[in-house]
């Protein structure tokens, strides 16, 4: 079951990868959606979870965009290491291929064990904050992977491990990333509760891909967080407030017609485009807070100085 899916999801990753695309000829986004409702795929999707995450393109956006968003000295630090945050932005992804134990570090069901505005799992995260139980586990960790990686990468920048600094930086980067898409906050992840089978690739994967930089992004300046868990959690209740926006965006664009009419993705664009927007620029200001956060608690150690090359 996993094989046919990744192999899917391997073989679009690969057709959408590398280049801006532009708009699609609408019979290849038909095609695609139609790979995506196949019935055969949706009882897959249903008893599968892949490690889904923003699709590769907005991964690349968002660190692109998160180290132009970062004060000074950092911005200048991280513009060095630009190229390598953008190329290994989805690695944590590909650590799922053969680490299963990988996929739920990229979302967390609130919904699962609690309801809006989670008071049980805020008790837990952010007053207690403990690590996770097996059941918290179970119902996805991002939040808990935010926290390690972001000490993690404070504690590179405190030793001066550079090399392990952009490593963590990347993970740090993806685990926020994934968390304030929507659709990483809720049981039913992927419409499969709600006759929305494949929402979750057409929103974050098919339509990012497709805009790309006609999307506009308005990141709220970063900034040093005190409490850590606690703009991590907050982070959690604002994505999910964002969930039925985007569930409502694809039931709206299919109505009257199937998702294998040509007039679906033109009128989902316009409906959920705004939705994404404004979530991947709170993926940019989130992930550059978390950088900055990390500089700030080591203790703001001096950086390397850029490369000869660049001078
Ligand atoms: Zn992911």
């Amino acid at each position: 079951m996993e094989t046919v899916e990744s192999i899917d999801w391997a073989h679009r990753s690969q057709a959408w990868t590398g280049s801006a695309p532009g708009w699609l000829a609408q019979r290849s986004r038909a095609r695609a959606f139609f790979r995506l409702s196949a019935p055969a795929l949706v009882c897959l999707l249903v008893f599968t979870r892949l490690a889904w995450s923003w699709g590769r393109r907005a991964h690349e956006m968002i660190n692109a965009r998160a180290v132009e968003n970062l004060p000074e000295p950092l911005r200048s630090y991280f513009r060095e290491r630009v190229g390598y945050l953008v190329e290994h932005a989805s690695d944590p992804d590909q650590l799922t291929a053969n680490d299963p134990s990988e996929r739920p570090h990229h979302y967390t069901d609130a919904d699962a064990d609690d309801t809006y505005p989670f008071p049980r799992l805020e008790q837990r995260f952010v007053r207690e904050r403990g690590r996770p139980t097996a059941a918290e586990r179970r119902n996805g960790d991002v939040i808990w992977q935010i926290e390690t990686y972001t000490l993690r990468l404070s504690r590179d920048f405190k030793f001066k491990q550079w090399d392990a600094a952009d490593r963590d930086a990347v993970f740090v980067a993806h685990y926020a990333a994934d968390l304030t898409q929507p659709l990483h906050t809720v049981v039913n992840y992927d419409g499969q509760l709600t006759h929305q089978a494949g929402i979750h690739a057409r929103f974050e994967t098919e339509m990012v891909n497709a805009m790309g930089d006609e999307l506009r992004l308005a990141p709220r300046p970063a900034s040093a967080e005190p409490d850590l868990r606690s703009r991590i959690f907050r982070e959690l209740v604002a994505s999910y407030r964002a969930r039925l926006t985007v569930f409502d965006a694809d039931r709206r664009a299919v109505a009257a017609r199937s998702y294998l009419d040509p007039g679906f993705f033109p009128a989902f664009e316009k409906l959920a485009a705004p939705i994404a927007e404004e979530r991947m620029s709170a993926a940019v200001s989130f992930v550059s807070s978390l950088w900055y956060t990390a500089w700030v608690r080591a203790g703001r150690p001096p950086l390397p100085p850029p490369s000869k090359e660049e001078k």
